[in-house]
């Protein structure tokens, strides 16, 4: 078992403020992985002084200094990799040939873009009399859900560092020690004091009292639309920035013409991995009626061939929920599928055979579903796919954006010009062509109750920065 006790402030380890702990329970076996300290306001007020008082010299170093501690934190970040990806197994549950490959390994990957991407700060724009420059925002407040705990972390870490902030990071209560890891990493290297803090406790303390600090200049937040909400309410009062990524219900458009055995494939892989606990997830595949029911055929035998298991075992494609409670409620999601009409062509609420403790739940297709119900309307955050029926592409257009979300698309048709054509009305901050891979160089964010904000990319950074025109 992982125990910590101290908090990472000012560039040491210091006791926390806040008397309380927690123990994260690991979703497979039920057993206590890991204790840590839950701090309290007083711990936040303590690192946001540390991330302020750092500011001033650290937003005043030259671009080539801050992509070399980002290249220092790459290196040191692959020698604790198995660390790392062991946390992600104990505390997500996400199986160990997903856990290094969709979490770990981009640490240094996204490192490096940003370490290359840092000289841009220093470009200076020509407007007729003016000249455009960027400066770093200041102090930003990192929370973090527990989904993509790496993943999401140095996503937000890694341009605020490139950008010259400084910053204070919680992670989410269910995966804190990856974060306790990370502190470790920044000291190995020797990253300025102040520049990178860290604290843990409650979301609704905090969370909040990172999100309504005076001295806080921006706040960068991952969750769900409803705590979203929250940040930018208590954020409001003095007016800071919000950049919120949070919750999908991702459509995936397939035609009559797609290469339909390869569609189902990418779209029960892209629904199943991370036990469907992704906030991208394609979770509603909309299907020309020509080739609906030899889909819903594909969906079922490809989601029935996934293996389901102890996340150690690397065979294992669907590890537990990350909790009882996650677990619970795809649950009842799927009960209200079936109240509701929508037909269950595999998967359901019985524990998985052989399988007799931890969150497990089977991979679970729907058919005849419309988009209406519960089930294609509300982020279920679980192995559930569902599978919409269209006649017409304007039809299938409309269903796609008959969400209030906006995170991410996909479309597979005959040709890539035909499925970008689609792509092009879907309202969506990305869309899959045709099986188009992930990519850390381009812009990720949401549209509509999805976000307002774009992490990865040169748009990344620039969330971090303050815009300055000099006129002469
Ligand atoms: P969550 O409950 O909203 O929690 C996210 C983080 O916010 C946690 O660190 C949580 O702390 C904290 N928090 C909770 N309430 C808060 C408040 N009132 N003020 C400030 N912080 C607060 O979300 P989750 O269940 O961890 O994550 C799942 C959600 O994240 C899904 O909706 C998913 O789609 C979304 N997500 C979006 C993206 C994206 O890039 N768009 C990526 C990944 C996940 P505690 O853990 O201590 O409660």
């Amino acid at each position: 078992m992982r125990v910590y006790d101290k908090f990472y402030i000012n560039g040491q380890w210091v006791e926390p403020i806040g008397k309380g702990s927690d123990e994260v329970i690991n979703p497979a076996n039920g057993e206590i992985s890991a204790r840590v300290p839950y701090g309290n306001t007083e711990d936040v007020n303590a690192a946001v002084r540390a991330a302020k008082n750092a500011f001033g010299s650290w937003s005043n170093t030259t671009a080539a200094e801050r992509a070399d501690f980002l290249r220092k934190i790459a290196v040191e970040g692959e020698k604790r990799n198995a660390d790392l990806t062991q946390t992600i197994i104990d505390e997500l549950g996400m199986p160990i040939q997903h856990a290094a490959a969709f979490q770990v390994d981009p640490l240094a990957i996204i490192c490096e873009s940003f370490a290359v991407k840092a000289k841009h700060m220093e470009e200076a724009k020509e407007v007729g009399n003016s000249v455009i420059i960027q400066e770093p925002i200041g102090v930003c407040a990192m929370i973090n859900p527990w989904n993509y705990p790496v993943w999401q972390m140095i996503g937000k870490i890694a341009p605020a560092i490139a950008a010259g902030c400084t910053m204070v990071v919680k992670a989410a209560s269910q995966t804190p020690s990856h974060l306790f890891m990370f502190a470790e990493i920044c000291d190995a290297v020797g990253l300025p004091a102040g520049v990178f803090n860290m604290v843990h406790g409650s979301g609704r303390e905090i969370g909040t009292a990172l999100s309504s600090h005076p001295d806080v200049d921006m706040v960068t937040f991952t969750g769900s639309t409803a705590a979203g909400v929250q940040v930018t309410n208590a954020a409001s009062t003095d007016v800071k920035r919000v950049c919120l990524e949070l919750g999908g219900k991702s459509p995936f458009i397939i035609t009559e013409e797609a290469d339909l055995e390869a569609a189902i494939d990418f779209g029960i892989n892209d629904v199943m991995v991370n036990t469907g606990q992704t906030c991208n997830a394609l979770t509603r595949m909309v299907i020309h009626e020509s080739v609906y029911e030899q889909a819903v055929e594909l969906a079922k035998s490809k989601s029935e061939a996934l293996t389901i298991g102890n996340p150690l075992d690397p065979n294992v494609f669907v590890g537990p929920m990350s909790s009882p409670g996650q677990k619970q409620s795809v649950l009842d999601y799927i009960d209200q599928a079936i109240a509701d009409g929508a037909r269950l062509v595999t998967g359901g609420t019985e524990m998985p055979a052989g399988l007799t403790k931890g969150n497990y739940v089977l991979p679970t297709v729907f058919a005849d579903v419309t988009n209406d119900m519960a089930i294609a309307q509300e982020e279920v955050f679980g192995p559930v796919l569902v599978m919409i029926k269209y006649s017409t592409i304007v039809q299938a257009i409309e269903i796609a954006n008959d969400t209030p979300y906006g995170l991410a698309s996909a479309v597979w048709a005959g040709d890539k010009d035909k499925a970008t054509t689609i792509a092009r009305r879907i309202r969506a901050g990305q869309c899959a062509i045709n099986g188009g891979e992930p990519n850390h160089e381009a812009p990720f964010g949401g549209y509509k109750e999805s976000g307002n904000g774009r992490e990865f990319g040169v748009e990344g950074m620039h969330e971090y920065c303050e815009i300055k025109s000099l006129q002469y």
